[in-house]
């Protein structure tokens, strides 16, 4: 994704309603912020948005935290969630590595990670979404029957991840290399980047994990 520093988004930020800030004092107890006890789902590296909201849109049965960690791209989400009359979902600007201190144990029942940067060069391979140390964390926040769900169109990356995932303990449910020619699509709501990468006709993947 194209970085670029945008003017007051980091104010903006700090003083959306939207926007969890401090959300390590929520730890344990973030239902009480949705006023119910329904699951919570997170997407991690949740960009601007839109598959998270239109999620909310069409489950308010569920609770939802969107996750990013950069200011100017969260800005995009704050502007589209103002226009939208929903109370099931807000954000949060963190970087993923420290979700096991923001979230207590087993508050979380799924996982969402959406075209996660592939990180292509081998020494970066801890960066990635789905790495063993990545799925640690996912492991000390998910419920026991939680899931970790993951769509990219990158082949390289889902390769890597049939075998990262398992070696981290995690079990692979299921998982197809062209989830919209697939069982697996009903219900499915595009991402901004499934959007653009299927219309460019590349070919989408998914797998669900679960431990
Ligand atoms: N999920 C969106 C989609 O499918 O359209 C956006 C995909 S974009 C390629 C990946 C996003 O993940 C970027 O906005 C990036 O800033 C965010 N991201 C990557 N690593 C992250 C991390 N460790 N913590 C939080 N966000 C992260």
């Amino acid at each position: 994704m194209r970085l670029r520093h945008i003017q007051g988004a980091e104010e903006t930020i700090a003083t959306s309603p939207f926007v969890i800030q401090e959300p390590e004092q929520h730890r344990g107890h973030f239902h009480e912020l949705f006023g119910n006890d329904h699951p919570i789902r997170i997407e991690v590296g949740m960009g601007k948005g839109q598959f998270l909201m239109e999620l909310a849109t069409r489950h308010p049965e569920i609770n939802f935290i969107g996750i990013e960690r950069y200011s100017s791209v969260l800005l995009r989400a704050i502007q589209k969630r103002e226009q939208l009359e929903l109370s099931n979902i807000y954000f949060m600007c963190v970087d993923a590595k420290g979700l096991s201190e923001i979230f207590a144990p087993e508050e979380i029942e799924r996982i969402y990670l959406n075209f996660s940067d592939p990180w292509p060069k081998d020494r970066h391979a801890k960066r990635r979404l789905t790495s063993p140390e990545f799925m640690k964390v996912y492991d000390q926040i998910l419920r026991k029957d939680g899931t970790v769900e993951f769509k990219t169109d990158n082949q390289d990356l889902f390769t890597y991840s049939l075998e990262s995932i398992p070696e981290a303990g995690w079990k692979i449910d299921a998982y197809t290399r062209d989830l919209h020619h697939s069982e697996m699509a009903e219900g499915n709501v595009m991402t901004e980047y499934e959007v653009k990468f299927s219309s460019m006709g590349n070919p989408i993947c998914k797998l669900i994990a679960s431990r």
